[in-house]
């Protein structure tokens, strides 16, 4: 007979650990941390007070402490927004951009409902060509074909007589690497902020001349706001979806005037896109690049009762919430972490095509003219440096807003009258992160319920209103 100690010892780490978390006598407490975490895989520990006096008479109103909390801390959220990183995290903030996309469309979270009513667009715009890349076809064409199908000066053929799917490898892969322009690729994602500000100052300028005014003038009258998601395509460019409101001059509460229409809106969209040019600075080893949007640019008016040709708001918000929780590796474009030096991007699990731009980010990134784009530091992005999702100012709500609205309805037990003044006293210090092994998987299944939960709430939801919600 083996004695306790001898058969824990058998156990696999993982189940080593599992029992002595059931077996803690704090077990029940650090569930309920991990529920209050939604099973976060990488939870903050914290370790500290809060105590909350009435300013009057001193007296403690509430009080908590982690010095009786199992191991003396608390665990809060990652947040991370990837979902390759921490699958519970990036679905609360999918849900968030949810929100928050969609309070600037139909109105909620401190939004007025009269925004439905405004000239409201959905814009995609992309990348120019930087060299022609395999394609796959819904129709089963070919993916390139040449009549006379020659060669480029390195040898290979100019066309692919393929039928590609939407799984084939090659997708976005360049017909010939040596004919692609990885220089002019990597430099289009370094100064994609300053094309989208281009785009946005154009909008003003044209709407202006268009109506025959100054833009300050114009400035009187309207504002134009928006919020934005970059979505990095097969060849690893990136690419822009973006809702585009009009508004009266002070934002959503102001209604523009009544010759601001979609219609009006729609056309200055494709002027303002297709007028922009920057020019990067000259070097003698690349010479100038002038920069633009690519000519493919699509504009959807959304329409507040539907109609033909108009995109569902719940849709579009959804569709823009989708994006965020991926990251430069899940669409196989670059990696989650940034790059140390050329051993690394050898070392990449990626494609020729994806090693070639991490290659010209960190070639060019080492040229002092374009010091400012950053590209060795944001190598591992391809040399994009956006965050995922933009909006301006007026547009909507904030993930702040949100997630201070969530911590009070989860603080609902401890609520304080509205009008006591008091004094809060908070001192909290980082202890570390992560789970051990088994609570990692306790977690995860922690997670997994929550989610299930969610959804089958979704479904009764959706089945009781009658209509599916499009997911995009
Ligand atoms: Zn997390
Ligand atoms: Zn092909
Ligand atoms: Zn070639």
């Amino acid at each position: 007979m083996l004695d306790r100690a001898a058969r824990l010892r058998q156990l696999s780490e993982v189940d080593q650990d599992l029992i002595r978390l059931v077996q803690d006598p704090h077990f029940d407490r650090w569930l309920g941390q991990i529920t209050a975490t939604g099973g976060c895989a990488h939870p903050i520990h914290l370790s500290g007070s809060t105590t909350t006096r009435d300013a009057a008479t001193g007296e403690i109103l509430h009080h908590y402490d982690t010095r009786n909390e199992p191991g003396e801390r608390l665990l809060i959220r990652c947040r991370n927004r990837r979902a390759t990183v921490c699958a519970p995290c990036s679905r609360i903030h999918a849900g968030d951009t949810f929100h928050l996309v969609r309070a600037g469309l139909v109105g909620g979270k401190t939004v007025p409902a009269d925004v439905r009513e405004r000239p409201r667009l959905f814009v995609t715009l992309t990348a120019p060509g930087f060299g022609p890349v395999h394609r796959a076809t819904l129709d089963g064409a070919r993916c390139r074909p040449r009549r006379n199908a020659g060669a480029c000066e390195h040898g290979r053929p100019v066309g692919c007589p393929a039928v590609h799917d939407a799984g084939d490898p090659l997708v976005g892969q360049p017909l010939c690497p040596g004919c692609y322009d990885y220089a002019a690729h990597v430099l289009w994602h370094g100064h994609a902020g300053r094309l989208w500000k281009a785009f946005t100052d154009n909008l003003y300028n044209h709407l202006a001349a268009r109506v025959g005014r100054t833009r300050s003038g114009l400035r009187r009258t309207v504002r134009i706001s928006y919020a934005k998601v970059a979505e990095y395509q097969k060849r690893a460019a990136v690419h822009v979806h973006a809702v585009v409101r009009l508004d009266g001059a002070t934002g959503p509460n102001d209604p523009p005037p009544a010759w601001a229409t979609a219609d009006v809106l729609a056309t200055v969209v494709r002027t303002a896109a297709a007028a922009v040019r920057l020019r990067t600075p000259y070097n003698p080893a690349l010479g100038e690049h002038e920069l633009r949007w690519g000519t493919e640019l699509d504009v959807r008016p959304l329409r507040a009762f539907g109609g033909r040709e108009s995109l569902a708001d719940d849709a579009v918000a959804a569709y823009v919430a989708k994006y965020v929780t991926k990251g430069a590796a899940d669409t196989s474009a670059g990696l989650d972490h940034r790059i140390t030096g050329p051993q690394d991007i050898a070392a990449a699990p990626v494609s020729a095509h994806m090693r070639a731009l991490m290659g010209s980010c960190w070639r060019l990134g080492g040229l002092p003219e374009l010091e400012p784009l950053h590209l060795r530091a944001w190598a591992h992005t391809l040399g994009y440096r956006g965050h995922i999702l933009t909006k301006s100012r007026a547009y909507s709500t904030t993930y702040t807003a949100l997630r201070t609205e969530r911590a009070d309805h989860q603080r609902s037990g401890a609520q304080l009258a509205d009008n006591t003044d008091v004094i809060t006293d908070a001192h909290w210090r980082y202890v570390g992160s992560g789970h051990t092994p088994g609570a990692a998987l306790l977690a995860a299944g922690i997670a997994e319920d929550l989610f299930r939960n969610r959804e089958v709430a979704r479904e009764e939801l959706t089945a009781n209103s009658g209509g599916a919600l499009g997911s995009g």
